[in-house]
């Protein structure tokens, strides 16, 4: 079986051609899995917005309402770094509802993709970072509420710490947040993840699996999830704007490969999201097709 990949075309809201944060790579990363024959139309699925009673699960009222009616303060909208245009806030509630169907869609087949989402600098009451409403907290949360799962895993792999995320589970013990990122990056100060690994600048390919290798298979069989949320943001790569580690597109691949045969060897369902990535666009969504090359391959090999 091939793994539902969520996406909606509304995901690409178009910004001032100016912006660095690159909002085409949605649209493009839909064409390149066509192109590169790793996905069929028919095994998309398109999400609903997320219902206001979910995003209120981690979300305060005062904050999301204030956002979808362009009334956050300049230094809110500065700190988010995206601007509250109605594309772009449609966009941002129908995200959620995807990380939301991805974790669904994981539990129903074993694995599931998202073309969006990991916006782990989004806290309870304001954004930070290109993220404006945390996903995977809502989908934890949510998942946790209806009782689909009594115990989640949160592994974030984005070259920047999950932060908001952390601390939104701080006094969670059902929701296990790992967060392997590079020391010197944003956010400058750090939240208590259940593990953080934090990584020296300039780190490669061979270093870093060795450094995950243990500590994945480990973790996964100490806290045995019921499903496993992954960020497998690509600005680990050796050319991200962002990012100062110095991984291969093979060592990205690698690392995904790793991560979803731990889960999927254990049996765990597993949600993955996209995450950060900040390069031109090309060489970004080929970045990005590569979690769905491991989840593509991985699904073959384990039977799903
Ligand atoms: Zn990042």
């Amino acid at each position: 079986m091939r793994p539902p990949f969520v996406y909606h075309p509304a995901y690409s809201a178009p910004l001032p051609s100016s912006h660095r944060f690159p909002m085409a790579k949605f649209r493009l990363l839909h064409q390149l899995l066509q192109d590169q024959g790793l996905a069929n139309v028919d095994q998309f699925v398109e999400p609903l917005p997320a219902p206001r009673r979910w995003l209120e699960l981690v979300h305060e009222p005062r904050y999301h309402r204030a956002f979808a009616r362009g009334e956050l303060s300049h230094q809110e909208q500065r700190r988010i770094g995206l601007p509250a245009t109605t594309p772009l806030v449609q966009r941002t509630w129908l995200a959620v509802g995807g990380t939301v169907l991805t974790a669904r869609l994981a539990l129903e087949h074993g694995l599931a993709c998202h073309l969006a989402g990991g916006t782990h600098h989004a806290y309870p009451d304001h954004g930070s970072g290109f993220c404006i409403f945390n996903d995977c907290a809502v989908a934890a949360r949510v998942l946790l509420a209806e009782s689909r799962v009594q115990q989640l895993m949160v592994i974030d792999l984005d070259v920047h710490q999950g932060d908001a995320t952390a601390a939104i589970f701080a006094d969670e013990p059902r929701v296990f947040t790992v967060s392997v990122h590079c020391q010197s990056n944003f956010p400058l100060r750090k939240q208590c993840s259940d593990v953080d690994l934090p990584l020296d600048d300039g780190l490669e390919d061979d270093a870093y699996l060795s450094a995950i290798g243990d500590l994945i298979p480990n973790l996964l069989d100490q806290v045995r999830p019921d499903l496993v949320l992954y960020n497998a943001g690509v600005d680990p790569h050796r050319d991200d704007r962002l990012g100062k580690l110095c991984l291969t597109s093979t060592g990205l691949l690698n690392r995904d490969r790793l991560v979803l045969d731990a889960c999927l060897r254990r049996s765990i369902p597993v949600a993955t999201v996209i995450g950060g990535g900040y390069d031109d666009l090309n060489p970004l969504v080929e970045r990005h097709g590569l979690v769905f090359r491991a989840a593509t391959e991985q699904a073959r090999l384990h039977g799903l």
